[in-house]
């Protein structure tokens, strides 16, 4: 019945009624949860997403919105196949325009990051948001999520690269907050609630982004470190000895390049010999300011101090690949041992170490035979935590050692008073975590909120917060 009124309302071209159609649309990243859904739509204009919305909630359908499915959090998926459509938003992908003299650009929802990235440096404009799955995600889920990545630590996040937005409500309104500038205080900021909301409020169909010149030279090296104690330190050094232009400082530990070895065997290991611990720097900028000697400044200073182990500076694109690429593909090396725990963490900056440190004894005590792989974006106190379950369990075993690991590790941010999101959201994996070690006055705020835009619930249920019925 729902399936032959959307196809008369909206017309065959906007929807995919067959689960052999959507199958893709269906399966997380990982490869570790297949849902169902209604049907998927697949509208072109953001009219068409406003039709499909005011159709959906007239069928009584609920609507989860999809980008480039790259969430590690369950957000984009439906949990309730009977009553929920996947309203995915590839087909919205122009850019609509570029300003280089506003620094700034209008682009839809569905355009692919890296596209866009792309796009904008052909104009010399740099946007900086920078993360693994640059090639799939959407600029629309990157705002939804409020991303983060490698770059935070200069830029910042998602919301800070968002001048305004245009977004389907769950009435199928249009609300045009599509404003490219930069100072616009005349109350309340309405588009800081759709960036991070996880498509629970409405549907974001466009943005005015802003844009940066482009750097136009990049210092990338790789150093070898005694510890994540010393990495963190030499952070923080780092940071005034690159007069701040440093742009990631990705931490890594061995086992992490060997993971990217195992998916990508053609990675050449670039120093020679296993250290404790590993730091990805880079540094931009443009003009007079003489990147490379600035990088080779730092690290002479760095050896100077006995803080560098051994290190090797990037000298070509493909050296800078390369370095890159063990950071990109260890993620692949850890998908590919299948079910795992992924973690989200930050904890204040200065906690990181005794953080991490606590937490690989506690699982070392806990959970002897499981692999801790941790790493991640040192700079922004964000870790991500992995925890490998031994290759021998069987799938359900396998899920307990993963809700054990969870339970413990998460126990353990709250008394360091951390997140348990840093950047991928809460989705539905981390739903009822967050529920539980959230004051009851913050959800009741949430929970206002929801109800005063969404008060059928019809936007993404069950997505960080509980479903109504
Ligand atoms: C290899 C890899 C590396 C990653 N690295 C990082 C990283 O460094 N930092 C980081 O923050 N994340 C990272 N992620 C997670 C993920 O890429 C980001 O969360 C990204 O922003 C999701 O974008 P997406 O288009 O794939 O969204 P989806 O996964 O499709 O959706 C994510 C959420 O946003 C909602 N949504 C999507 N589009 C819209 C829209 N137009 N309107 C309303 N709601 C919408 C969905 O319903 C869902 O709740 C990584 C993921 C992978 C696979």
């Amino acid at each position: 019945m729902y399936l032959e009124r959307l196809t008369s309302i909206l017309g065959e071209d906007l929807v995919l009624a067959y689960p052999a159609q959507f199958d893709r649309y269906c399966r997380d990243w990982m490869g570790d949860v297949t849902v169902g859904c209604v049907a998927v739509l697949r509208p072109r204009t953001t009219e068409d997403v406003a039709q499909a919305v005011r159709t959906c909630r007239d069928l009584g359908l609920s609507i989860v919105p999809q980008g480039g499915n790259t969430g590690l959090v369950l957000g984009g998926l439906p949990d309730d196949p009977a009553r929920q459509v996947i309203l995915s938003l590839e087909r919205l992908n122009r850019i609509r325009k570029i300003e280089p003299a506003d620094f700034s650009a209008i682009v839809e929802a569905g355009c692919i990051l890296q596209t866009v990235k792309n796009a904008v440096a052909e104009k010399d404009l740099f946007f900086p948001l920078a993360l693994g799955a640059q090639g799939s995600c959407q600029i629309g889920g990157n705002i939804s999520t409020n991303a983060g990545g490698l770059n935070v630590l200069r830029y910042g996040m998602m919301r800070e690269q968002v001048f305004g937005l245009e977004v389907v409500l769950p009435d199928g309104r249009i609300w045009n907050g599509l404003s490219a500038l930069r100072k616009d205080n005349r109350g309340i900021d309405l588009k800081h609630l759709f960036i991070g909301a996880e498509g629970t409020l409405g549907i974001v169909t466009a943005a005015a982004i802003k844009l940066l010149p482009r750097p136009t030279k990049v210092a990338t090296g790789l150093i070898a470190v005694a510890s994540l104690r010393d990495a963190v330190s030499i952070y923080s050094l780092c940071r005034s000895l690159c007069s701040d232009l440093m742009t990631a400082f990705e931490f890594l530990p061995p086992s992490a390049l060997a993971l990217a070895k195992e998916a990508m065997p053609t990675l050449d290991y670039p120093i020679a010999g296993e250290h404790p611990a590993y730091a990805l720097m880079e540094i931009a900028g443009s003009g007079l300011i003489d990147i490379d000697a600035l990088m080779e400044s730092t690290l002479a200073e760095l050896y100077d101090r006995g803080l560098v182990l051994d290190g090797v500076l990037s000298s070509s694109e493909k050296q800078t690949r390369n370095l890159w690429a063990f950071r990109e593909g260890m993620i692949h090396g850890i998908a590919n041992r299948g079910r795992h725990l992924r973690t989200d963490i930050s904890v204040a900056f200065s906690r990181l170490p005794d953080f991490v440190g606590q937490a690989e004894s506690l699982l070392g005590l806990k959970l002897p035979a499981c692999q801790a792989v941790s790493y991640g974006h040192v700079g922004d106190g964000n870790v991500h935590l992995d925890v490998i379950p031994p290759s021998d369990l069987t799938e359900d075993e396998k899920i307990h050692v993963v809700e054990a690991a969870k339970d413990l590790l998460f126990d353990l941010v709250y008394e360091f008073d951390g997140s348990i999101s840093a950047e991928h959201g809460l989705g539905r994996e981390k739903r009822d975590d967050f529920i539980k070690s959230t004051p009851p006055v913050t959800i009741e705020l949430l929970q206002s909120i929801k109800n005063a835009i969404d008060p059928d619930g019809i936007m993404n249920p069950g997505c960080q917060l509980p479903r109504k019925n």
